[in-house]
């Protein structure tokens, strides 16, 4: 099985077919979004910076991988808080829990595309190190606050679906049909995909939009 890239379920929660549009056909457009996206993460992404406080670590730019959801990325930012019961760091002593900030631009969306990714992030660190991590947290730059996630069982779960759902079309080679909906407006390939221009009919997108509003 071929390992897709983590920040791609973002852009599936989003829309299938995006998601399809830049992982299988290798199409990307910039627009505001993306560009200041970019640009909070690279203030994020300083890679290898560790900063250790009393009972914090913080660590940036952490690869991490997933044989069960075949995905592999970076994490922003992981940090490490001092618990009574939890993992071994080396060079660290003590016992220590991972926390993730994933970093973003703007603010909280309604499409909760960001809150998959951060999901399959703590999936990622709970199959690294044999735990169960219950919160987590987003870090959004226009509003400078920080949304505090929980990680249930249901968000495992959908996240679950939504890689069988990307691998099965990444392995046929397929991109979803194009829906035309709400999210279009803000989408950084509309003109690339031309959602007018395509067929209407029942797509995955529908029913992934549909889930995710029963879940949250
Ligand atoms: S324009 Fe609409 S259908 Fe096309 S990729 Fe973007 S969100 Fe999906």
């Amino acid at each position: 099985m071929k390992y897709l890239q983590l920040n791609g379920i973002q852009h599936y929660a989003f829309c299938p077919r995006q998601w399809a549009l830049i992982s299988i056909e290798q199409v990307w457009s910039e627009n505001a979004d993306t560009v200041l996206g970019g640009f909070v993460h690279k203030l994020a992404d300083d890679r290898y910076f560790e900063e250790k406080r009393k009972d914090k670590i913080i660590t940036r730019a952490v690869p991490v991988l997933s044989r069960e959801l075949g995905l592999t990325g970076i994490i922003d930012v992981l940090e490490f808080h001092r618990v009574k019961n939890g993992i071994i760091l080396k060079n660290n002593e003590g016992f220590w829990e991972p926390f993730v900030i994933e970093y973003k631009k703007g603010h909280p969306k309604a499409n909760n595309s960001d809150i998959a990714q951060l999901v399959a992030q703590i999936m990622c660190l709970e199959e690294m190190y044999d735990i169960v991590i219950k919160n987590s947290s987003l870090y959004y730059k226009q509003t400078n606050k920080r949304l505090n996630i929980e990680i249930t069982d249901d968000l495992k779960n959908l996240v679950r679906q939504f890689c069988t759902e990307m691998h099965t079309l990444y392995e046929q080679g397929k991109t979803p049909k194009a829906t035309n909906g709400k999210n279009c407006q803000r989408c950084s390939l509309k003109e690339q995909c031309q959602p007018r221009l395509t067929h209407h009919k029942r797509s995955v997108s529908n029913y992934i939009v549909k889930q995710w509003d029963d879940l949250i």
